[in-house]
């Protein structure tokens, strides 16, 4: 079976448009499991706990956390597809690149660590979903009010960062597909569903 991830800011569309694919791919009768970045596996959940506290560390701290997850979630992943299910990730590698550089971690050293962490694994499909930060942070604040945890606190800067580390990822690897993330929620679900 097939592993995808979908990428993008908070409030993007990333979990509704993995909702759906998953609804799609079911209705097709494939066995579909929905990981998520941080956490999924086991093991990643229990750091996710870490990387939304407040706990004092480097930037550097998050990288390498996010690595020691996502290695655990690489191997869950091909034991999932090995059982000829589809995986489907709500967020992925690239969250450290668009995150973690942007809070001054060198892009390279970055690439160290999801080298590391992926250790050969491929995605057979690649989505991050571009939207500016302003619909973004509109869409947050109609999900759930003012409340933000401290990665969302975060001022607008940051997340135009983000973003463009995103693009620059997509720069760098032609096999990402950029959708547009200011389109209505159906008309990206079809552009996902046409890109398998
Ligand atoms: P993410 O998982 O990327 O944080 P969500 O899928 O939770 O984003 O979407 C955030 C909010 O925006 C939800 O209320 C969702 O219904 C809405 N939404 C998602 N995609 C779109 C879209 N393309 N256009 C308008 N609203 C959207």
């Amino acid at each position: 079976m097939k592993s995808v991830f979908i990428e993008g800011l908070d409030g993007s569309g990333k979990s509704t448009q993995i909702e759906l694919l998953k609804k799609y791919l079911e209705s097709k009768k494939y066995k579909v499991t929905v990981l998520r970045e941080p956490g999924g596996s086991q093991y990643y959940e229990k750091l996710r706990e870490i990387h939304y506290s407040e706990i004092p560390r480097p930037p550097m701290s998050d990288a390498l956390l996010t690595g020691a997850g996502r290695a655990a979630n690489i191997q869950l992943t091909k034991e999932l597809l090995n059982a000829d299910q589809w995986v489907l990730s709500d967020r992925a590698y690239p969250s450290t690149f668009a995150y973690q550089h942007a809070q001054g971690v060198e892009w390279e050293d970055i690439a160290t660590i999801n080298k590391l962490a992926l250790d050969g694994f491929v995605y057979d499909y690649k989505f991050i979903i571009d939207t500016p930060v302003d619909v973004a942070s509109e869409r947050i604040t109609k999900r759930q009010g003012a409340k933000r945890d401290h990665w969302e606190q975060r001022g607008k800067a940051f997340f135009q960062q983000i973003r463009k580390n995103y693009l620059r990822l997509a720069e760098e690897d032609k096999t990402i597909i950029v959708l547009d993330g200011s389109l209505d929620i159906e008309t990206i679900h079809s552009a996902i569903v046409s890109s398998l």
